[in-house]
């Protein structure tokens, strides 16, 4: 996998590089990652970094630190309350299933459930500042 990181305007050894300089490096990574084998790919005993080097050798190769991958969303009831009274109440009447609103996460799937007296104490709350 290969992971484009935001254009900032780095400067290259020969001068200014452009936006359309960074397009081309990525093509280049893509292209190059795409010329990967799946033998390569599924080789325990081709280390990561020798990978790597085989790839971009010539453009040369920086390895990172590895930091652990996790899993994680940042979402909350809190969160999620806060947009529910960001609408107009009528709305949210709308919203209910049964007595209740449902808010599922777009990101990590997780619902939120708010009963009709929930939803009460933080309109009120919301009103009075
Ligand atoms: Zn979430």
């Amino acid at each position: 996998m290969v992971q484009k990181p935001a254009f900032a305007g780095f400067q290259s050894i020969d001068g200014e590089t452009t936006d359309a300089d960074f397009e081309d490096a990525w093509r280049r990574a893509i292209i190059f990652l795409g010329s990967a084998t799946n033998d390569e790919l599924l080789d325990d005993s081709l280390h990561p970094h020798e990978l790597l080097f085989r790839l971009f050798s010539e453009d040369g190769v920086r390895a990172f630190d590895s930091s652990p991958f996790a899993m994680k969303c940042r979402c909350s009831a809190d969160r999620v309350q806060n947009v529910l009274v960001s609408f107009p109440r009528e709305e949210i009447e709308d919203m209910k299933i049964g007595e209740d609103v449902v808010v599922t996460c777009e990101f990590c799937n997780v619902d939120y459930r708010f009963d009709a007296d929930h939803i009460d104490t933080i309109f009120k709350e919301a009103a009075s500042g």
